[in-house]
């Protein structure tokens, strides 16, 4: 049996996703910039997903533009709308613990001649809103804050980020890519102008996407040629990822609450399991305001590679929450940016369970996890404290083979 625990990272294509999208691999190949038929179908679905996408945000279809996904949506979004109103000031505010494309265009953006501002977290992973205020000027232009936190799942506080920022007549753009699909958002309710959307977090395909950004908003483009998505984006659209995307959306929110509760019920299970099995454990961000299906968890004396590998020797997948530099040792900078200790943030992993999980599945991860833990600590104390010698020494041990 196979258990996958890394929603965060990605999901399993839903079956009625690809189901939607096979005709437009194999019959309806047309280009939607093509005046006959073939391509005027292709035209037409297009047009159904934007639908479906502006719908599920309380979006217009006009706000919403495909790309390639999360990435190209969040450098689309904050290159575009600060190059757009540079001449307003060259201010921009972010927080410590965005998702390092976030976190790169930012710095990328320093270079070129803007100003940006790293806001700090508490240690439940939120940013304060009065030091958001404070840190406001007469150049800032655009406030870029996630939505939830890929690791942790935090959810930030966003319509009063929206308020403060409208407030001020200032852009905010909310780094959405984990969020949607597992929680609901409006964008006019919470004041945002503009966000991502990434397709196969809530189990449609890879590589595709999409941006809003608010109708009278200007963004510049970087992708220049042809004229598709109103001249915002060049290149042939894809179409069967395009459908896929919009089925996705349409689904992932149509038995929305059921689907939440159980993940919340399995959330919860598995909590409670971890914490009265294995001892000294911690869980990282705010128990109350986070997504359903995340659990990260910090387990004094261990390292997060070993349990990864270990369990991955048991055919469970999970991660240490930051995908994107995975397969390097360097602690998070989300845990750091949280006061946790280098010690406890070098053993954390990061569950994160989605729609296709069952009991039998968590019940099985549990009990693994209780073996590898003990077996791992079992290790890591025999390496630390135990004298090879010690029984020559006779009870004497004076470290000296240590
Ligand atoms: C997945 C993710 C992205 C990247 O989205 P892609 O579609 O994979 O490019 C960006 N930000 C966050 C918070 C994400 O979870």
């Amino acid at each position: 049996m196979r258990v996958y625990l890394d929603n965060s990272a990605t999901t399993k294509l839903d079956e009625n996703v690809l189901k939607e999208m096979m005709p437009y691999f194999t019959e309806e190949y047309g280009n939607a910039l093509s005046v006959y038929s073939l391509g005027q179908n292709a035209r037409k679905a297009i047009e159904d997903a934007r639908i479906k996408v502006a719908k599920a945000i309380n979006a217009d279809p006009s706000e919403i533009y495909f790309t390639s996904g999360g990435t190209e949506s969040n450098i689309t979004a904050i290159r575009g709308l600060a190059y757009s109103y540079r001449r307003r000031g060259n201010h921009i505010i972010t927080s410590k613990t965005e998702s390092p494309v976030v976190l790169e265009t930012c710095e990328q953006l320093e270079k070129e001649g803007f100003e940006v501002t790293y806001l700090d977290v508490d240690e439940k992973g939120f940013i304060n809103l009065e030091k958001l205020e404070d840190s406001i000027t007469d150049k800032t232009i655009l406030i870029t804050i996630m939505y939830a936190n890929n690791e942790t799942g935090v959810i930030e506080q966003i319509a009063n980020i929206g308020a403060i920022a409208r407030e001020n007549g200032i852009f905010f753009h909310t780094d959405s890519s984990y969020a949607i699909g597992n929680v609901k958002i409006d964008v006019k309710r919470e004041m945002i102008d503009s966000l991502s959307i990434s397709a196969h977090k809530f189990y449609g395909p890879k590589g595709i996407g999409a941006l809003y950004v608010r109708k009278g908003l200007k963004f510049k483009k970087f992708q220049v040629g042809g004229h598709q998505e109103r001249n915002k984006r060049a290149g042939t659209e894809n179409v069967p990822a395009i459908v896929g995307l919009g089925k996705a959306i349409e689904l992932v929110y149509e038995d929305f609450e059921k689907q939440i509760q159980k993940t919340i019920e399995l959330r919860d299970y598995f909590f409670s399991e971890v914490q009265k099995r294995i001892k000294n454990v911690y869980i990282n961000g705010d128990l109350k305001r986070r997504l359903p299906g995340n659990v990260n968890f910090s387990f004094y004396d261990v390292e997060a590679e070993d349990v990864i590998l270990n369990l991955d020797m048991k055919d469970i997948c999970v991660s240490n929450g930051n995908v994107c530099i995975s397969g390097s040792l360097e602690p998070s900078h989300v845990l750091l940016a949280m006061q946790v200790p280098y010690d406890i943030a070098k053993g954390t992993v990061r569950f994160s369970i989605g729609k296709y999980n069952t009991k039998e599945e968590i019940d099985y991860t549990i009990n693994t996890l209780v073996e590898i833990i003990e077996e791992l600590r079992k290790i890591e104390k025999e390496e630390k404290n135990v004298c090879r010698f010690a029984e020559q020494c006779g009870g004497n041990c004076s470290g000296c083979h240590k």
